[in-house]
Order: C-alpha cells, then sequence, then structure tokens
C-alpha cells in the first residue's frame, strides 16, 4: 500500500519505518530535514512538501505535535491534495474538538477518516508495539485496523469520532494522578521508617498496586527498571504529561466534568515545568515532595 505519512519526529519516524518494514512503500514529509534524512535511511520515499507526499496515496498518517498543527496540515496540504479514496489517519495526541473538527472536514470532502492516537512511549514507537485507541466508523476502523496493527501491538475501536482522542487523555489522567499519589506515597513510607523495598513488595500485591507503581516505579533501585534508575532521563517528559492533562482539565471543562485529581496533578506538572524539570521523565515528580 502506498501510505504517506506526516511528522517524522520521535514517534512518527520509528512508526514509519515500521511500516516500511512491514512491505508499505512509505512517502514521507516533516519539516526537519535532519527527521527526513532519517526516514530515507530508514527506507521512506522523501518528498518536498506535504502536497507531494499525500498525492496518489492509499492512505495518509499524521504524527504532528497538537491540534493547531494537525488542522493546518489538513486543511491546507491533505484535504483537496489527497486521492479522495485515501483513508486518512491522525494518531498525533490532540484536543477532542480539532479531532471532530478536522474528521467533520475530511467526511465533507468525502474521505474516511480515524483518530488513532497512541499509548507506548519513543521505545514502542520504535518496536512496533504501540496500543492505538481509534475513533470513527465502524469502515474506517476496519481500512484503518492492518495499517495500525503493522506499527502496534493492540489496534481498539474506542467509539465515534474523537473517542480515540477522548480515551487517550482520560487514560493518561489516571496515569499523572496515580503517578503523584504513588510518589506521595513512597516519600512518606520513607519518612515514617519503612524500608521502600519492603513497602514496594507490600504495596505491589496490595490495593495500592497500579501501573505507575508496579511497570514505572519512581523509585530508584526499587521494582522493575525504569526511568528512575537512569537518573529519571528518557522515558515519556513531565512536558508532555503536562500536555496530556492540559487536554485533560480543557475536555472536562467542555462537558462539565468535576477532575479534582486530574486538575491537581496538571497544576502539580505545570510547577515542575515551570521549575525547568519538562524535560525530565514524569516519574522524576518524587523529586519535588
Ligand atoms: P516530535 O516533536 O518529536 O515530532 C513532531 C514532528 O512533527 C517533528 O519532526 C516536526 O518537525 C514535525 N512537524 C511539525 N509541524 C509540521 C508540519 N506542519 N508539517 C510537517 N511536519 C511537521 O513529537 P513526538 O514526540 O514524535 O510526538 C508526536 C505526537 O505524539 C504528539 O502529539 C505527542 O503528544 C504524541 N505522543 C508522544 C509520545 C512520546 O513519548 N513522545 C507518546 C505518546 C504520544
Amino acid at each position: 500500500m502506498k501510505i504517506a505519512f506526516i511528522g517524522l519526529g520521535n514517534m512518527g519516524g520509528g512508526m514509519a519505518a515500521n511500516l516500511v518494514k512491514a512491505g508499505h512503500e512509505v512517502h514521507a514529509f516533516d519539516l526537519s530535514a535532519d527527521a527526513l534524512a532519517r526516514a530515507k535511511e530508514n527506507g521512506c520515499a522523501t518528498y518536498g512538501s506535504a502536497q507531494d507526499a499525500v498525492a496518489g496515496a492509499d492512505a495518509v498518517v499524521t504524527m504532528l505535535p497538537n491540534g493547531a498543527i494537525v488542522r493546518d496540515v489538513f486543511a491546507q496540504d491533505v484535504i483537496g491534495h489527497a486521492p479522495i479514496s485515501a483513508l486518512l489517519i491522525d494518531c498525533s495526541t490532540i484536543d477532542v474538538d480539532s479531532a471532530r473538527a478536522v474528521a467533520e472536514e475530511a467526511a465533507r470532502a468525502g474521505h474516511a477518516m480515524v483518530d488513532a492516537p497512541v499509548s507506548g512511549g519513543i521505545a514502542a514507537a520504535n518496536a512496533g508495539t504501540l496500543t492505538f485507541m481509534v475513533g470513527g466508523t465502524d469502515e474506517g476502523f476496519s481500512r484503518a485496523e492492518p495499517i495500525l496493527a503493522a506499527m502496534g501491538k493492540a489496534v481498539i475501536h474506542a467509539g465515534a469520532s474523537g473517542a480515540g482522542q477522548a480515551a487517550k487523555i482520560c487514560n493518561n489522567m489516571i496515569l499523572g494522578a496515580t503517578m503523584v499519589a504513588t510518589c506521595e506515597a513512597f516519600k512518606l513510607a520513607e519518612k515514617l521508617g519503612l524500608d521502600l523495598q519492603t513497602f514496594y513488595d507490600i504495596s505491589s500485591k496490595a490495593s495500592g498496586q497500579s501501573w505507575s507503581m508496579t511497570s514505572y516505579c519512581p523509585v530508584p533501585g526499587v521494582g522493575p527498571q525504569s526511568p528512575a534508575d537512569n537518573s529519571y532521563q528518557g522515558g515519556f517528559a513531565s512536558a508532555l504529561m503536562l500536555k496530556d492533562l492540559k487536554l485533560a482539565r480543557e475536555a472536562a471543562v467542555s462537558v462539565d466534568a468535576q477532575t479534582p485529581m486530574g486538575t491537581l496533578a496538571k497544576t502539580l506538572y505545570e510547577q515542575f515545568a515551570d521549575a525547568g524539570s519538562g524535560g525530565l521523565d514524569f516519574s522524576a515528580i518524587i523529586k519535588t515532595l
């Protein structure tokens, strides 16, 4: 299949390479010359503009920084330039309103489109083990599924257009809040004189267990290997966690939902990023407690 891929950054670079490995002809575009050069090394055909990359494509995949950029790229470079038969798949993490607006515009032009944000970071993008949460029609989902399966370990239909983004931000709101709670509990346990490995052994088998504890423990030397064991380098940057918590907050305001824990987590990550720590893994917030 001829697949145009726009946005070949930390995530998109590895995803496009996995489409090539699956036998697809990938037509790549990014504003960054370095990203394009890496895509070429990985077997993509590279283009000087997004419009050229999408011409003649069977499907278009985008992996871009935010909703404003996604709106612009689809309005200016994709809709009206890709063939009407091309399936449009946006894998970026963006606000639900932008996802629905772009999908509506695509549908008006005659395209099938799905939002398909991912769970899993750069390592999962490179390894082809992402989880995709897909919003769109049954037909859009069934067309997108085999393409996404080449880049991930799970592809789940979340519901109608925008539902993928809704699932993503709700999931990451849990993640942000449970990480802060897990960090607090370890610090309190320490001050109460508990050995932290012993606390982990207990809580990881008790009702305080969470992914933040057992897959991503914020305490160095405790639990599985995690960014805490690497001075909080790599992993999922606090700035990206803040981005997702802001999207969750905006979504909550838009539907009048009460999210006090998610809102507090957003405030704490905002303070952490403002203090210059946005590049550290999000478990590094333990250092502020
Ligand atoms: P990134 O900044 O590394 O990559 C984005 C790429 O888009 C860059 O290469 C940039 O040059 C390109 N770009 C920007 N505007 C463009 C335009 N108009 N036309 C063409 N290319 C353009 O970001 P990333 O870490 O790859 O994240 C991409 C998306 O994935 C974001 O929405 C992010 O929230 C989401 N995400 C990231 C992670 C992660 O761990 N990095 C995990 C899950 C989801």
